[in-house]
Formats: C-alpha cells, sequence, structure tokens
C-alpha cells in the first residue's frame, strides 16, 4: 500500500466520522467512497459503526466491486457509487448519505429557491424516484441524475453528492443540507421568500468562498 492510500483511509475514516457527529451519517447508513489511482476505489464496509469508523476498517475495490483490500464486506451501495464514477468520469468522490432535511425535502416536488448563496450550488437538484437500496435500478438512475448535477435527491432515503476529492464531497453535503434547511425553514415561515436577484446570481456562483 503507497503512502497516499494510507493518507487516503485515514482522510476517509475522519470524514466519515465528521460526517456522523453532524447527523447526515446514521450509526450504521451512509456510505462514502474515494477514487484510488485509475482502477480502483476506497469504500466504508457494511455494518460498523460509522462514528467509530478507523482507517483499517475501509475496503479497496476495483471497478467492478471484487475486493482487492480489506476484511469487511463493501458498503451495500456499491454499485450506487461505481455507476457514478463510470457515469462522470471527473468525479473524485461520492458521498451518500442520510440528511434529514434535505431527505424531507425530497419528499416533494420542490424547486430550489436561491434562498442562500449555497444554494446556487443546487439550483439543479435531481430527485431520483424510490427504488430499492443496493438495486441496479438505484444505482443506474442516481449516476444518470448525477451526470448534470454535483447532488442529487433520494426519495424516501437520502441524498448523494459527487466532489473532484473527498473533502470537496463532504463540503457538498453539509452544503446541500444546510440549503435543504434554509428550504425548510421558508417553506414554514410560509409567504414568498426573497431570493438573490437574478443578475448577481452568476457573480455570487463565482465567489470562492460564498
Ligand atoms: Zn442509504
Amino acid at each position: 500500500m503507497t503512502q497516499d492510500t494510507v493518507n487516503l483511509k485515514t482522510a476517509m475514516a475522519r470524514t466519515v466520522r465528521e460526517l456522523y457527529r453532524a447527523g447526515l451519517f446514521g450509526p450504521s447508513s451512509g456510505n462514502a467512497s474515494v477514487r484510488v489511482g485509475e482502477d480502483a476505489v476506497l469504500i466504508t464496509p457494511q455494518g460498523l459503526f460509522k462514528g467509530g469508523l478507523q482507517a483499517r476498517d475501509l475496503v479497496l475495490v476495483d471497478l467492478s466491486g471484487r475486493v482487492r483490500e480489506g476484511n469487511g464486506v463493501p458498503s451495500r451501495e456499491t454499485p450506487l457509487h461505481l455507476a457514478v464514477y463510470h457515469a462522470c468520469p471527473d468525479t473524485g468522490a461520492v458521498i451518500h448519505s442520510h440528511p434529514p432535511m434535505a431527505t424531507a425535502l425530497g419528499l416533494y416536488d420542490l424547486p430550489v429557491r436561491a434562498v442562500t448563496l449555497e444554494a446556487l450550488t443546487f439550483l439543479e437538484l435531481p430527485v431520483v424516484e424510490f427504488f430499492p437500496p443496493g438495486s441496479v435500478e438505484l444505482a443506474q438512475n442516481v449516476a444518470l441524475a448525477l451526470r448534470g448535477a454535483p447532488a442529487a435527491l433520494m426519495r424516501n432515503h437520502g441524498a448523494v453528492t459527487r466532489g473532484r476529492d473527498l473533502r470537496h464531497a463532504a463540503d457538498l453535503t453539509h452544503a446541500l443540507e444546510a440549503t435543504c434547511r434554509s428550504l425548510v425553514l421558508v417553506r414554514m415561515l410560509g409567504g414568498e421568500p426573497a431570493t438573490i436577484p437574478g443578475p448577481f446570481e452568476t457573480a455570487a456562483r463565482g465567489g470562492a468562498d460564498p
């Protein structure tokens, strides 16, 4: 194992614990993967407590899902992760989370409004219909949805983000949940919310640190 892979495992375990602490992963739900070189993916295992995940728990699989390294069983959603890498070759990391606000929003067909700077990233937010967890249908439909967007909601289930690297995918997961929280609050407050005016949207989207 190269030093890069060791560092990647450490970073990934830390990120999974972070997402658990933030309430975006459940004790045994949510999964993450990161690309390792051209033909392998590091992915979270099934069945372990996400709040205590360690680098040694992670599993290395090839792009057909065969285990190359690790003692655990790869995530049940491994087909979903692999389908996203196949469909979106510029993807470096994929995170499937169970964020409460994003999951609630995914039960409805509501457009994302430009209510905050964070929301601008998710103005195109596809909602994938319900398919059983781990199914080929779920994998294919999520991959299709992510071709044109950094995130998608999975109806009655959760959300998925894809980023250029692990940090980017995790940041998108946090930002998606913050956006959905704002949208749910706006809906509860009622009335018509103020939105970022159209001419400013493009400029605001280009901001490095909104
Ligand atoms: Zn799930």
